[in-house]
């Protein structure tokens, strides 16, 4: 074939390739390792010298021409089929339509909730405060001593030497006392923060519901009372509640509050550890040192408070194995509330 042919005949396949399919072997055809242009300019070795120089310059001519007008075409096609390059599932108009993905509330929400209802229905309200909190209402209006443990920067995140993330939503408390005169009945609940090392049981952040009860004469009875009612409303009017001497430094006495396992209902299971019993809250009555921090008489109002671990309800509620999920924003995990 002359070049003159060559050259005509590099033109119309490329002219009419309808598709990227027809350009691809056009382009094989020509510029392929065995292409017409590829042979031509190997072959220019095994042509006479004098030849040589005419015979390269044609070669390269054809070889510049091909690749440039398969460019072209190449745009030509997208241009024309710009869908054609993605893949077009097959359309079948009767199935039915995608639900979508609706939003809905996240688990720690729902229980805060569901926690929250059975308080308000008991008549406590609700008290807020802030996230980043002075030392003095999270640590020393709340009793705790200069050399207590938790105030160590292992656990606590200061953000200067007296404004830190608070550790526990224990300062609402003082906060909503130096504000307002007994009687009070206020729940309050929020993101806590402590400088744990994380694991499947501990979390950098998680979220606490906390309970304050004054008035003239409150009782150890009356917090038995209003914690019994809580856990039974939440777990099953089965569950039975008791109390174990604890230490806390805001609430003396203070006590732990455990409740019947709601898997095995007390028989032992690996979901309490073969005891029966979880931990389920801690309580106290209100340490008299926290009252004249407010400047409530101890000698005239009592009370008690109560706190607990909204991701660790949730957790024992629904048999969540890893505090973590809560914060992973894993949708496989937060579709299942
Ligand atoms: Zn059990």
């Amino acid at each position: 074939m002359d070049a003159r042919s060559l050259e005509e005949s590099i033109r119309k396949d490329i002219e009419n390739a309808a598709n990227d399919q027809a350009l691809e072997e056009a382009r094989i055809k020509y510029l392929g390792r065995r292409g017409l242009v590829t042979s031509l300019l190997k072959n220019i070795k095994d042509a006479p010298p004098a030849e040589r120089p005419k015979l390269g310059a044609t070669s390269n001519r054809l070889k510049k021409l091909a690749e440039s007008l398969i460019e072209e075409k190449l745009t030509v096609l997208r241009a024309a089929q710009p869908a054609s390059r993605f893949y077009t599932p097959p359309h079948d108009a009767t199935l039915p339509a995608h639900d979508g993905l609706t939003g809905h509330r996240h688990v720690l929400s729902k229980v805060f909730g569901e926690i929250k209802d059975i308080f308000v229905g008991m008549g406590y309200t609700l008290a807020s405060g802030p996230q980043v909190e002075l030392e003095y209402y999270n640590f020393q209006a709340l009793n705790f001593p200069d050399e207590h443990p938790s105030r160590d920067e292992q656990d606590t995140f200061y953000i200067t030497d007296d404004m830190l993330l608070r550790t526990h939503t224990s300062p609402v408390q003082v906060r909503y006392m130096e504000e307002h005169k007994p009687p009070l009945k206020i729940i309050a609940a929020g993101r806590v923060f402590r400088n744990e090392s994380i694991d499947p049981s501990h979390a950098a952040e998680f979220h606490q519901v906390e309970g304050l009860y004054v008035d003239t004469d409150v009782a150890l009875a009356d917090l038995k009372k209003d914690v019994e009612i809580f856990i039974q409303q939440l777990f099953g009017s089965k569950t039975q509640v008791r109390f174990r001497p604890s230490f806390f430094p805001f609430t003396e006495p203070s006590a732990e509050v455990d409740m019947t396992c709601f898997v095995c209902r007390g028989s032992g299971c690996s979901v309490c550890g073969k005891t029966g019993w979880i931990e389920i809250m801690g309580s106290g009555m209100v340490h008299p040192n926290v009252f004249r921090a407010v400047g409530y008489d101890p000698d005239i109002y009592s009370g008690f408070a109560f706190g607990m671990g909204v991701d660790r309800v949730a957790m024992i509620k629904y048999g969540i194995d890893d505090i973590r999920l809560f914060l992973g924003n894993d949708l496989r995990f937060l579709s299942q509330f």
